[in-house]
């Protein structure tokens, strides 16, 4: 059986963290940004290495590590999820760190990037564990977090309920309520109208404005979405909705697929809280498979390293939108756009699950709520000009879509840095 969550390697985080340092170095060249900038950019300001003790409901204590890295503050404070996963590693929330610069670049947000991840497979642990340990990390990072500092927010196998028990831990560290401490939180708890489904939105935006680009109706169009969390769920729902035609899902077990088109609303309601939907079914596919089948909107939702060199020709969409972090390698990116298939790069695609979390941040601090027709506006007015900046970008300076979105996203903070005398 194939799985999306357990075939990375050392080797392949370590490629993680050293191409993207080469997409920032292409970036600043471009644009005349002489090496000191490259210096600074190179790798995060702070990166913190935590282990944390956690008793565990058997008794016993369990040590996890976990990590919180802040790539630049030059624009203001660091930003960014924190993921749960058997897989991270240090090099991997670094690179991930660095992403949210670009991100937070792209769409014009006053942030720098941060990231955090614990080592721990969220689907073995109970509740209770879950929250020992989700408070554990908030103690053991709390000198370096908070609202004017570096706000967390969810990623992989995290979610409100986990932003919640942080957000509940600092405030009583701080001994104040901080709900601007952490961004994804229940309504209830001071969290933002369309935050959970801001990801699949931006991501939905971005299709819509590829598929005029190339000529596309929605219409009919065939989809591919790998993953079915937070983005990948809602995203199929989104492309359903406009008329698409969804022929293809997946999860980290496998995938199924039906050129005809999938019950949607049916796997919506199947799907576990961590977005496992394909052990109801008898016949599926590997992810590997899906991701080549023939389609015009391909979406890798799930994680990084997915489409490679390995694939890379043999994928059969005319656009391909990253809704995940990083799916696809620097080497394939060039196949893809030598293919001349239309790449919607991650640092852009996903950019309105960070965005609306700004939405959130702003009213913590205003205490003064928007409605979610607010929210929805000022998400398409963000992601629509962010979308044709990288595009306008990339036609004039004649570069595949990453590259440009990286020149859109980090040139606020060479200029940010510049400013405050650190180049
Ligand atoms: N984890 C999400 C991302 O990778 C959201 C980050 C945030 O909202 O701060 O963009």
């Amino acid at each position: 059986m194939s799985t999306v969550t357990e075939n990375k390697t050392a080797r392949q985080e370590q490629d993680v963290l050293s191409s993207t340092q080469q997409v920032i170095l292409d970036a600043l060249t471009h644009l005349g940004y002489g090496p000191a900038y490259y210096e600074l950019l190179k790798t995060p300001l702070l990166t913190l290495t935590v282990r944390i003790p956690v008793r565990m409901d058997d008794g016993s204590v369990k040590v996890f590590t976990g990590y919180r890295s802040q790539h630049n503050n030059a624009i203001g404070p660091t930003k960014g999820g924190i993921r749960f996963h058997p897989n991270v590693t240090v090099e991997e929330v670094q690179a991930l760190s660095m992403w949210m610069s670009v991100k937070c670049g792209v769409v014009g947000l006053p942030y720098g990037g941060g990231k955090g991840g614990i080592i721990c497979d969220p689907r073995e642990m109970s509740v209770g564990e879950l929250e020992r340990l989700s408070r554990a990390y908030v103690r053991s990072i709390s000198q370096i977090v908070g609202p004017t500092k570096d706000i967390p927010a969810p990623d992989v196998y995290t979610n409100s309920q986990i932003m919640a028990w942080m957000m509940d831990e600092y405030s009583n560290l701080r001994e104040f309520d901080s709900p601007g401490f952490i961004t994804g939180k229940p309504l209830v708890l001071g969290g933002s109208q369309g935050r959970d489904t801001a990801t699949a939105k931006g991501v939905a935006i971005c299709i819509e404005e590829a598929a005029k680009r190339r000529g596309i109706s929605l219409q009919g169009a065939k989809v591919i979405v790998q993953g079915f969390g937070n983005a990948g769920s809602y995203l199929s729902k989104f492309m359903h909705d406009a008329g698409a035609v969804v022929i293809g899902i997946s999860d980290a077990y496998g995938a199924i697929y039906n050129e005809n088109g999938l019950n949607i609303e049916e796997l919506l309601d199947m799907r576990d809280s961590f977005g496992m939907v394909t052990k109801n079914f008898k016949d599926t596919i590997s992810n590997k498979q899906l991701l080549e089948m023939p389609c015009d909107i391909l979406v890798p939702a799930a994680i990084e390293n997915q489409i490679t060199m390995e694939n890379a020709h043999r994928i059969q969409a005319q656009i391909v939108a990253e809704a995940a972090n990083g799916p696809t390698t620097l080497d394939a990116t060039k196949v893809l756009s030598e293919n001349g298939i239309l790449l919607v790069p991650d640092v852009l695609a996903n950019a309105g699950g960070v965005t609306v979390s700004y939405f959130e941040w702003v009213q913590n601090n205003q205490g003064l709520y928007w409605t979610a027709q607010e929210i929805e506006q000022r998400l398409r007015e963000v992601m629509i000009k962010s979308f044709e900046r990288v595009y306008d970008m990339a036609t004039t300076q004649d570069v595949n879509m990453r590259l440009a979105a990286y020149m859109v996203g980090i040139q606020s903070t060479a200029e940010a840095m510049h400013y405050r005398g650190w180049v």
